[in-house]
């Protein structure tokens, strides 16, 4: 038996190679590479996209997994060996639903979705757009149908491949209490405070190098294991739980990019942290984006924009930046970093309005994938429920339906992780803060191990044996995603800043 569960191992780990390779080759397309390179690129990366399925989806790691049944009965559920072969066969099971024809063609119409998309929102003519769009949700509609009775409703199959598990069901309930309370808290700080004036900075780009750089430093960033570059859209890639690869980008008026950093290096960690035992198997990898996002979100607002940490950090700052900072101590930039303005743009928005975006998109995506209305009226049902939720009018496509690229390559069911990310980092947060009650101490000396070890404890070193709420469940208690904490949270933090009468919060 043993001598299966290797020969498992072995073509596992032949696949994640191939994988990782696609991964590195990824990250060099959008950090590295020069233009030219794109069409030959392409063809490199979907002929090793195929290889890869096809191995994976192979009969012959079907019958190693029926072969190892009574194996993973030996073990604990806990074990590696039970975990690697419970998730290689749900992987296994879904991955063979998809005929490769339907694959091949979701592939190549979310490359021209994706320039057909490009092209819609520099014209900002969203009639463009309206044929790819047409034929990505009608792709998406046949890749539901593969999984004909798995799932209680049809966006529930979008979902699953982003957050394994998850029903829509449950993420309406949790969305209308965001509705309930969240969106309120919104129109009483805006009313509260009116729009806060942004003064116009400057922030050498030079020197946010130096400044970010000691910041990861002091979060875990090693430059032995961790790359971190510029590029266009920050994102992170890895080649192994060794080769953690981070990318930001730099604005000379502002800091965004210091928080794109501080974001991208929480999905770093997360992966970095996973157990090395783990390593070149399905299951060396985080477990969900919403997960995910937790780790993103909790290095970016909960350390980055809390004031423990700039009192560590704003003398420095002072140091690097002093004409743009000037008049400015820690208190008075941290309020400046948690300032809350209703805008256009999700990428932009800031921790109290960002999830009534999602909300608006996951609201929109079942009624796409339904055809509950005519195409043609997606921008007029955007555009209202942007004033309804958001109480700004949006002035054109581009920065209102055409905004984000994901619908242009398919991926609807994507958008709930980001605001179930938000909500999971202050579940894992309160738990966090419980276990290490001079944490807002260690952050104004500058010493974030504690947090990074908690981190890998509870969380990170499982990487995919688990369930996302197994997951959760192991690190905090929850059986599910509460929104409770993050409204509190916030409540708290905005409370303090803007001078809330304290109202429901404890
Ligand atoms: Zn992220």
């Amino acid at each position: 038996m043993h001598a299966r569960f290797d020969e498992l191992r072995t073509r596992l780990a032949e696949i994640h190679d191939l994988a990782k390779a696609a991964e590195i080759l990824r990250w060099d397309e959008q950090v590295m590479m020069p233009p030219r390179g794109a069409a030959a690129r392409a063809e490199q990366l979907a002929t090793l996209n195929r290889v890869t399925h096809d191995r994976f989806t192979s009969p012959e790691i079907g019958r190693l997994l029926d072969d190892l049944a009574p194996f993973e009965e030996q073990h604990d559920f806990d074990s590696f060996e039970a975990s690697l072969i419970r998730v290689t066969r749900r992987d296994w099971e879904k991955e063979r639903k998809v005929p490769s024809d339907l694959r091949a063609s979701m592939s190549r119409t979310a490359t021209l979705g994706y320039a057909t998309w490009v092209e819609a929102r520099r014209t900002d003519d969203f009639s463009r757009f309206l044929p790819a769009l047409r034929e990505a949700l009608e792709l998406k509609r046949q890749y539901v149908a593969c999984f004909d009775g798995d799932y209680d409703e049809p966006y529930d199959a979008l979902l699953d491949d982003y957050e394994p598990g998850m029903k829509t069901a449950e993420v309406r309930e949790t969305f209308e209490y965001l509705k309930e309370h969240q969106a309120p808290l919104v129109k009483e700080v805006v009313s509260h405070a009116g729009t806060p004036d942004q003064p116009t900075r400057e922030f050498p780009v030079e020197r946010q190098k130096e400044f970010e750089l000691d910041v990861v430093r002091r979060f875990g960033f090693d430059p032995d294991s961790w790359r971190l570059d510029p590029t266009v859209h920050p994102f992170e890639r890895n080649g192994s739980l060794q080769d953690i690869r981070i990318t930001t980008r730099y604005f000379p008026t502002n800091l965004d990019g210091l928080f794109a950093t501080m974001h991208e290096f929480g999905h770093g960690l997360y992966e970095h942290q996973v157990d090395p035992q783990l390593e070149r198997t399905p299951l060396a990898s985080g477990v969900s984006l919403a997960m995910h996002e937790s780790q993103s979100r909790m290095w970016e607002n909960l350390v980055g924009r809390s004031l423990p940490f700039w009192r560590f950090a704003f003398p420095r700052l002072a140091q690097l930046f002093p004409d743009a900072v000037a008049g400015e101590d820690a208190e008075s930039w941290y309020r400046e970093v948690n300032a809350v303005e209703p805008s256009l743009i999700r990428v932009e928005a800031d921790e109290a309005t960002y999830n009534l975006h999602i909300i608006l998109r996951f609201e929109l995506e079942q009624e796409l994938l339904a055809g509950s209305f005519p195409l043609e009226q997606l921008q007029e049902e955007w555009d209202r429920r942007m004033w309804e939720y958001l109480g700004i009018e949006v002035p054109d496509a581009a920065r209102g339906v055409l905004q984000d690229m994901h619908w242009s390559i398919g991926a609807v069911g994507y958008f709930s992780t980001y605001a179930l990310g938000n909500l999971i980092s202050a579940q894992i947060w309160a738990k966090v803060t419980d276990d290490l009650p001079d944490l807002d101490d260690r952050f104004e000396q500058g010493e974030f191990g504690a947090l990074a070890a908690w981190l890998r404890e509870n969380v990170h070193r499982h990487g995919r044996k688990f369930t996302p709420l197994e997951t959760l469940e192991r690190a905090t208690g929850a059986t599910r995603i509460d929104p409770e904490p993050y409204v509190r949270y916030l409540r708290r933090k905005l409370g303090d800043i803007y001078g809330l009468p304290v109202v429901g919060s404890r």
